[in-house]
């Protein structure tokens, strides 16, 4: 094992595993660390667009992804008012839901399986190490052991909506904005009915239930901050006042079981001022992450992890993560995810007004193939990779 890495990248969801293989792919020494020991929870709505299947496949994942998921044929919502649309998936690759256990574990075993990754379970990173300005490796800590300097040409950090390293490099902020939080947990016994996702939009809130086989389905309701009052104690009494102001979704769930207990989580919207420092760079939700209501957090994160490679490759051959490289990625990383944070935020305001999102789901279940266009846009339907032939 060698001393000091080409690359540490800290978090190994699929923001970090992805990148961690695509680096190695290309020669470059990766130690990939996470504080879990996998396979772990992750709170997430479990839906996962077209998208994200082409660049599973760069990293040779796809195959092994689809043999497990439960494959979604499209939407159905309802909105406020009662207005019902659905729409249907029109390309090859479909959309699927599969738990995040199994979906990042495979994603870690991937990594895993590239040298020269090295990876490390259960080490918890506390800061990074910055030597003249420029990071240079990370302070990490297994269990209630002794503190380890690991060192790096370049810091990755890949950890998720907590990033310590946003945070330590001063660059984490939350959107006041957009103060949501989320409930939810796992089903049993639901009645399958279609092989839908199901979206229901509420005044304030909206739930999502998506079907993973089985009988079993992912149940997630989110809603503005000041409804958290009502679940402060106790979240199962809170889960049944959301439930009731989604009447269709309390009626759609008549006979199924909780398969565990509720969760919550929020505030969920957060970004870094920067994707970065000199030194690091931020991937995945940990430069970013608005709102989980059209389930591109993961596509994103991939999307995300491959143009960080592109930037990563780019400061190891040139001695180092400049501030040049820094803004030069912000600006390609703008280019590639800003139509999607602003579509995010287009959407949380219309929904924001019962009345608009009733007027648009009646566009959308009037207008023949307009529901398609939207659903292929937030699901990636429709994304070319930038360059299949280079595939890591
Ligand atoms: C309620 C909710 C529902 C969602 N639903 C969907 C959905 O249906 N579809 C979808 O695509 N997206 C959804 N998302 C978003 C999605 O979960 C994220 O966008 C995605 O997980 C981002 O991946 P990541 O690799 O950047 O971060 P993560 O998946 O969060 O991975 C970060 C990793 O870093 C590790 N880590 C954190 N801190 C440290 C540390 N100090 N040291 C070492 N390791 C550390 C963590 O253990 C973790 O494994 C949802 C999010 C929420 C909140």
């Amino acid at each position: 094992m060698p001393e000091a890495w080409d690359i540490v990248v800290v978090g190994a969801g699929p923001a970090g595993s992805t990148l961690a293989a695509r680096l190695a792919a290309r020669g470059w020494s990766v130690l990939l660390l996470d504080q879990a020991r996998f396979p772990r929870r992750k709170i997430c709505g479990e839906y996962f667009g077209p998208g994200c299947l082409p660049l599973l496949e760069e990293i040779g994942a796809a195959a092994e992804v689809l043999r497990r998921a439960h494959r979604s044929l499209g939407i159905r919502a309802v909105s406020p008012g009662g207005v019902e649309f659905s729409a249907a998936y029109r390309q090859a690759e479909p959309a699927f839901s599969l738990p995040r256990e199994e979906l990042d574990s495979i994603l870690l075993e991937r990594a895993r399986r590239q040298p020269p990754v090295t990876v490390r379970e259960g080490l918890r990173v506390e800061a990074p190490v910055v030597e003249d300005g420029v990071a240079c490796g990370v302070v990490a800590r297994q269990g209630g052991g002794k503190p380890v300097v690991l060192r790096a040409r370049v810091v990755v950090g890949a950890d998720g909506r907590n990033s310590v390293l946003a945070r330590r490099l001063g660059l984490f902020r939350w959107n006041g904005g957009h103060r949501r939080f989320s409930v939810g947990l796992h089903w049993e016994d639901v009645n399958p009915a279609s092989a839908y996702g199901e979206i229901y939009a509420g005044r304030g809130l909206y739930g999502i239930l998506n079907q993973q086989g089985h009988g079993r389905a992912n149940l997630s309701i989110v809603c503005g901050q000041e409804r958290v009052g009502i679940w402060k104690g106790n979240l199962e009494n809170g889960l049944k006042a959301l439930m009731n102001e989604l009447p269709r979704l309390r009626d759609r769930l008549e006979g199924a079981r909780p398969a565990e207990r509720v969760h919550a989580l929020g505030p969920l919207a957060h970004e870094a001022v920067r994707p970065g420092a000199p030194g690091v760079l931020l991937v995945g939700d940990a430069a970013k992450f608005y709102d989980p209501f059209t389930g591109e957090g993961v596509y994103m994160a991939l999307l995300d992890a491959r143009l960080a490679a592109r930037t990563i490759e780019a400061a190891l051959r040139q001695g180092g993560l400049t501030q040049e490289l820094l803004r030069r990625h912000a600006r390609r990383r703008n280019q590639q995810l800003g139509l999607r944070y602003a579509v995010q935020s287009l959407i949380q305001r219309i929904l924001a007004c019962p009345r608009s999102a009733d007027v648009v789901a009646r566009l959308l279940a009037g207008q023949e193939g307009l529901a398609e266009r939207l659903l292929e846009f937030l699901g990636g339907a429709r994304h070319r990779p930038w360059n299949k032939a280079g595939a890591a």
